[in-house]
């Protein structure tokens, strides 16, 4: 989507140092990290929120969710981690792109 700033990272407009990349996701860090670690999986189609997904793209919702633990492990995060999904504007999304938080370590004062 031409507006989209997750978009435009995911198709390099923009520059973002990525963690991970394949044929569906991106992995890079947030800007405004939350926690020691805070890392945003993010789908490279773009899909508004989980409230927009839709039946067919069931694969694609679960393999970002089984990349948390692949990126995880990949970053040195041997004692778990946290993930969030923010939903719509009650649920405090802010970017109209799906993505996972990948959030670990001391939780930064906000
Ligand atoms: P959400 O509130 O779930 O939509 O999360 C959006 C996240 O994207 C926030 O934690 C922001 O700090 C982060 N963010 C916004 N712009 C960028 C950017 N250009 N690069 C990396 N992270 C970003
Ligand atoms: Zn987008």
């Amino acid at each position: 989507m031409a507006d989209c700033i997750f978009c435009k990272i995911a198709t390099k407009q923009l520059p973002t140092d990525l963690i991970y990349e394949d044929e569906h996701a991106v992995v890079f860090k947030d800007i405004r990290p939350k926690a020691d670690t805070h890392l945003l999986i993010v789908s490279k189609q773009h899909i508004p929120s989980l409230a927009h997904a839709s039946a067919d793209q069931g694969p694609l919702l679960s393999h970002l969710l089984l990349l948390l633990p692949k990126i995880a492990q990949q970053v040195g995060l041997k004692e778990g981690f946290r993930t969030i999904l923010n939903t719509g504007k009650g649920g405090g999304q802010e970017i109209d792109h799906i993505h996972f938080h990948l959030l670990s370590g001391h939780l930064h004062s906000m």
